[in-house]
């Protein structure tokens, strides 16, 4: 199936009133254990990559990598950028044919966030590129804090900006281990009511799983994004793997054995996402 747009597939999510999954990649393995799981599920797939992947690959790469799966795939895939800083890092993502950006001004003063999201989303929307963007700041565990996104913020972004999806701090928090995180449940209904623009939550994974069904079926988020849960189950499993095995040594052998379970996994939360159930 050809690459799909984040509109597309955010279209296809608001007609079931469900959340599409936004998976972080760190490699070939784990994007194609996540296509895998989409065409399970007959979910669309979008294949993230974020800045600790593009440190360790080159863009260029990674946007060869989700076009071979999204060509091979019975599904609609999405190729990501997640969180590009930069002007240049979102142009770098269009040259190697990504399907959708996100433009995370979020650290920056209202005023300059508008500005580089309505410079990037002028580049992406050249080349028919979905756009994300950032207002308000959701921080990380042990790192830095967030800032949940104001109303008056939110107005004015959503008023000055033409983006497809919009990624909002509203009790969410990167990298938890954990599903504690708070919900302030009334800040994000207001915020709802200002824009029509489908929603974001970052940081899905500290989100309980009757939470995620709530934010999807009430409230109109459509992107989930799902790292840390993920991550902690292959590297338990590859660890497993190794424990079992000493004599275990290849390194391809490894993943691959620690593959299935991590594709259990993600298909067991996309169902759970894209059905409500
Ligand atoms: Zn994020």
């Amino acid at each position: 199936m050809p690459l799909a747009t984040l509109k597309t597939v955010l279209e296809l999510a608001d007609a079931r009133k469900a959340a599409c999954l936004g998976f972080v990649c760190q490699g070939w393995e784990d994007a194609r254990a996540y296509t895998a799981a989409g065409e399970a599920v007959g979910a669309p797939v979008i294949l993230s990559a974020g800045p600790g992947a593009r440190a360790n690959m080159p863009v260029r790469l990674w946007g060869e990598m989700f076009r071979e799966l999204a060509a091979g795939a019975a599904v609609p895939v999405v190729a990501h950028l997640d969180h590009g800083g930069r002007l240049d890092e979102c142009e770098a993502a269009l040259e190697a044919g990504f399907s959708s950006v996100m433009i995370d001004g979020s650290a920056l003063p209202l005023e300059e966030n508008i500005a580089l999201t309505r410079a990037v989303t002028a580049a992406a929307q050249a080349r028919g590129v979905s756009v994300e963007a950032e207002v308000g700041t959701v921080g990380y565990q042990g790192g830095a804090p967030s800032e949940g996104t104001t109303l008056e913020e939110a107005r004015i972004f959503a008023a000055e900006t033409d983006v497809d999806a919009l990624a909002i701090s509203v009790g969410n928090l990167h990298l938890q281990t954990q599903d504690h995180a708070v919900i302030d449940w009334g800040r994000l209904a207001e915020i709802g009511g200002l824009t029509a623009c489908p929603l974001v939550l970052h940081g899905g994974s500290g989100i309980r799983a009757e939470d995620r069904r709530r934010l999807a079926r009430d409230h109109r988020v459509r992107k989930l994004n799902l790292g840390t849960e993920l991550r902690q189950r292959f590297g338990g499993q590859i660890r497993a793997e190794l424990e079992a095995d000493p004599t275990l040594f290849d390194r391809s052998e490894i993943i691959t054995r620690a593959e299935p379970a991590l594709q259990a996994l993600a298909t067991e939360l996309l169902r759970r996402s894209w059905t409500g159930s």
